[in-house]
């Protein structure tokens, strides 16, 4: 055993540094399509020990890979094939420190799954509000480290949103203890901020001071169908001036969507068995009662379908129902799956421009890739769509992918002309470093690295991601 490895586990004991065989867990990311090698993985049980652990890689010159639930979409917490690296898995730190009702905040370790906050805070009778498909997987200091967004940004905003204060282990393996939880404070440059989103480039989370917010009565959905996305964006307006902070969920998703999931998932509800080509799923939250929330939902849908805005509507009668329309939209990335390989964007516009986006990157993909099927969905009230392309009805998916980097290109370059972001929700890890150098301008990039090079000299913390 080399000396590292040696003052490693008289840190952290024998069984929390694994190494050989022990390490594979940690080593492939979450859709299985790269594998790493690391020269251990490293479990720390508290703060001191990662920065102990910081401070001992940063002598020796040993890049960390910070970890939490690893089902980052970019690349982003698994080692590269060099095997120089150590994995940090924040596993271990997994508790709610406290909870302060009054100030509406939780204060949680990196390593807590963002189920177990969203339980914590629903016991104390509150509601933490981000939700994603992975909740069930991932961890906070995770969420925070990529921004994750998620089906509820339109009301309560991303993880950057959510965050009041954070403590963090430097690459220098100080402790930097800024677990305020404060509304307000101005007091210099918002170092909190810097670390949202860094994707582990700048430190390691080691706990964080959440916002909570009062747990709405309830909760209802409904999903419409109309014919354009420009159709759904005034819809979105029109319900956004009907139902105001009301409005917790507005999801877009087209025709072949919803055919896929009937596909694959058969035992699903099925809304719409045939209609026109776009369907919007609306969540409705209130503060009042069930009757308030389904009153609310049916006079402004019946408002919309007067108004022409949609087509036709269906509109959950219970919480069951509610869930499952849900499930449909969570479910489209797995009937994708099931149907073959396919070509994946996470990107943003700016709302007005959703329309004039869709129909623009269809178009020049119809034109370079005859027959190409665009499986479109997501966030519309955000202006985040994924944005997925797969192979003409009955290609071979494998032999498509070789077209990746053309395809990334077109619906990029749209993106780009549309004055959108090439990652809205996933960032950008090492699967869109490349991208990242393309799109932004050299001011932005320069300044990035400026900020890398104060922060992290030595290059230790995740290098290859993002920059
Ligand atoms: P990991 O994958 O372990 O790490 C992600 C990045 O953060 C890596 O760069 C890693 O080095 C860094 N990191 C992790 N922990 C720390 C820490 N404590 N300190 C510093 N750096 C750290 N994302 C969305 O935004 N919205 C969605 O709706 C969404 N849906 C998803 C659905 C599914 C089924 C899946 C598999 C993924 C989805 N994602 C979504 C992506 C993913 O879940 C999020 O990016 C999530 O925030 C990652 O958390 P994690 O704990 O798994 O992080
Ligand atoms: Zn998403």
């Amino acid at each position: 055993m080399s000396d590292f490895l040696h003052d490693c586990v008289a840190l952290l004991g024998a069984d929390q540094v694994l190494t050989g065989a022990d390490c594979a867990p940690y080593l492939t990311d979450w859709r299985g399509r790269f594998t790493g090698a690391a020269r251990a993985v490293l479990r720390p049980a508290n703060t001191e020990q990662v920065a102990a652990i910081v401070r001992l890689c940063a002598s020796a010159g040993v890049p960390i890979v910070p970890q939490g639930g690893r089902t980052g979409l970019v690349l982003g917490s698994v080692p590269d094939a060099s095997g120089q690296a150590v994995v940090l898995s924040l596993a271990r730190l997994n508790k709610v420190r406290s909870i302060d009702v009054l100030n509406r905040t939780v204060t949680v370790e990196a390593g807590c799954i963002l189920q177990q906050i969203q339980e914590a805070a629903a016991h104390a009778g509150c509601l933490f509000p981000l939700s994603l498909a992975s909740e069930g997987s991932c961890t906070i200091g995770g969420n925070l480290s990529t921004n994750a967004g998620g089906t509820a940004v339109l009301r309560y905003g991303n993880t950057r949103e959510l965050c009041l204060g954070l403590e963090v282990v430097t690459p220098q393996g100080e402790v930097w203890s800024g677990l305020r939880g404060l509304r307000k404070d101005n007091t210099g440059y918002d170092l909190r901020d810097l670390y949202i989103g860094a994707e582990g480039t700048l430190g390691i989370i080691t706990a964080a001071v959440l916002k909570l917010y009062p747990q709405p009565k309830a909760v209802r959905v409904a999903m419409v169908a109309l014919d354009t996305p420009q159709q759904a964006l005034a819809l979105l307006a029109r319900l956004q001036e009907a139902c105001g902070a009301s409005l917790t969920g507005f999801e877009l998703m087209s025709r072949l969507c919803l055919d896929l999931v009937a596909t694959h998932f058969p035992q699903l509800p099925r809304p719409f068995p045939k209609g026109p080509a776009q369907y919007v799923l609306v969540e409705l939250s209130s503060s009042e009662s069930e009757a308030h929330v389904t009153a609310l939902l049916e006079s402004s849908i019946g408002e919309a379908l007067a108004a022409g805005l949609c087509s036709d509507a269906v509109v959950a009668e219970s919480q069951a129902q509610s869930q499952g329309l849900w499930a449909v939209r969570e479910h489209i990335s797995m009937a994708q799956a099931a149907a073959g390989k396919n070509i994946k964007h996470d990107v943003s516009v700016p709302i007005s421009r959703i329309g004039d986006f869709i129909q623009a990157a269809e178009a020049a993909l119809g034109t370079a890739f005859p027959g190409c099927q665009v499986v479109c969905f997501g966030h519309l009230g955000d202006g985040n769509l994924h944005f997925n392309v797969a192979p003409a009805a009955g290609a071979s998916h494998e032999a498509f992918l070789s077209n990746q980097a053309a395809i990334n290109r077109i619906v990029h370059d749209q993106v780009d002309a549309h004055g959108g972001s090439i990652s809205a929700e996933h960032g950008i890890g090492a699967l869109k470093r490349e991208e990242l150098q393309r799109y932004k301008s050299p001011v932005e990039l320069a300044i990035m690295a400026a900020i890398k090079q104060a922060l992290d000299p030595l290059n230790i913390m995740n290098p290859g991601k993002v920059l």
